[in-house]
């Protein structure tokens, strides 16, 4: 059985211990299991400590039953010979069954791990009691932070929490964490999350909190340094609270602050008028967007227009010219795709196919005709330019790369 001497002591860095067994981890590591070890496990929702052990890099740590294993990764080229038999190693690094070996925590990962989960304590602990809602998941990660609660909670309850949080770490409270005899035990009330086997670790922070864990805390709230809510989302019928605490929160603070900054001087504003001059520019530019294209369509109205002037061809009754159109557009927004395939089958009342360029030689195309049947313009798109795209028997759609002057005389030959 394994001695957690993170469970004793959750400021020891270092420790010595025996090697009980080795296991070949692939990809160049070893799975190492110890009479001892400082390495909290992955557990509970808090991913695991990462250290050195003989000072080769601890990159996992798993826990079950009675047995810890750490993952360490061995020295390039030095290949250990814990795949075989017993797993013993025979690269060096002293990772052989029966050797004492040493071990040291990365403490800087797992001081923000600690601030970090009693901060969560404490706020847990404050939703329980005043609003009687579980802590019914928790995540703990270098990339998340979330709590999970079975009730929904509002944002003006959520940052009264949060202020209630912070004021319970300034008065600085006692954190303890202990073994109580099962007599003792029985006549307590704490918050857990699940029944527990064995004995069970409480965790008690003066006045605002006592449950169950097995991860290492600070010793008084003082050292949470502060609580603050990043999110917050519906889940599962209740509210998932994304949150920083201490040093993850000052880390939090200054990526938030640099990224103000940096937007500031982008925009030449003083921070405090960022959103007044986004939601102003941004109006501004949407004006423009929409004058561009107001612009553009009149543009090929334009053209549309010259081009049937100049068309000798025979007017049908309701005025259009009774024959096919083909109209290259100049460089616009794709949007003006669509509009322009409708105007132009105002006047032409046959196949109208429009090209709108979107690079060098380059052109998305729509090709239409109510009723009718375009398949083999896009059939000699496909043979000829090796075009993409496709649709309906009437109206297809796609892109194809070929210089103006070649797709120009290929779609006109389709017209004689
Ligand atoms: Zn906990």
């Amino acid at each position: 059985m394994v001695r957690k001497l993170y469970d004793e002591d959750a400021y020891r860095t270092e420790f010595d211990a025996e090697v009980i067994d080795t296991a070949a981890a692939g990809d160049g590591a070893v799975w190492v299991t110890l009479s001892q070890t400082c390495f909290f496990p992955e557990e509970g929702g808090q991913s695991p400590d990462r250290g050195t052990i003989n000072g080769l890099a601890v990159v996992d740590v798993q826990i079950s039953g009675d047995t810890i294993r750490h993952k360490v990764m061995l020295p390039a080229g030095g290949d250990s010979g814990a795949a075989g038999e017993g797993g013993s190693t025979t690269g060096g690094d002293g990772l052989v069954e029966g050797e004492s070996v040493h071990g040291r925590i990365d403490w800087e990962f797992r001081f923000r791990n600690m601030q970090m989960h009693t901060g969560e304590h404490i706020f847990s602990g404050l939703v329980h009691s005043r609003y009687g809602y579980h802590n019914v998941g928790f995540h703990l990660s270098e990339r998340t932070a979330t709590m999970d609660y079975d009730g929904k909670l509002t944002e003006a309850q959520l940052q009264e929490l949060e202020d209630e949080a912070n004021r319970a770490i300034v008065r600085n409270l006692a954190v303890h964490a202990w073994y109580p005899a099962a007599d003792v035990l029985a006549g307590l009330s704490y918050r857990s999350k699940k029944e527990i086997d064995g004995a069970v670790r409480l965790v008690e922070i003066a006045d605002v909190d006592l449950c169950a864990c097995c991860a290492p805390h600070v010793r008084s709230t003082g050292e949470v340094g502060c609580f603050k809510l990043i999110g917050w989302e519906n889940y599962k019928g209740g509210v998932r609270v994304s949150y920083r605490c201490g040093l993850r929160a000052m880390e939090d603070y200054g990526e938030r602050l640099s990224l103000l900054t940096k937007l500031s001087q982008l925009l030449s504003v003083k921070t405090e008028d960022l959103a007044e001059t986004v939601a102003k520019r941004e109006a501004e530019r949407r004006e423009l967007a929409y004058a561009l294209v107001a612009k553009d369509r009149a543009l090929a109205l334009t053209e549309i227009a010259s081009m049937t002037a100049a068309d000798g061809r025979p007017r049908l009754a309701d005025g259009r010219i009774d024959g096919a159109g083909i109209l290259f557009l100049q460089k616009a927004d794709a949007s003006l795709l669509r509009y322009v395939t409708d105007e132009m089958k105002k006047v032409y009342s046959g196949v109208v196919c429009v090209l709108l360029p979107v690079g060098e030689d380059v052109w998305r195309y729509q090709i239409e005709q109510d009723n009718g049947d375009v398949s083999m313009w896009l059939q000699m798109l496909r043979e000829r330019f090796a075009a993409k795209g496709g649709g309906p028997k009437n109206s297809v759609q796609g892109s194809v790369t070929a210089p103006k002057r070649e797709l120009a005389l290929a779609l006109a030959k389709l017209l004689a």
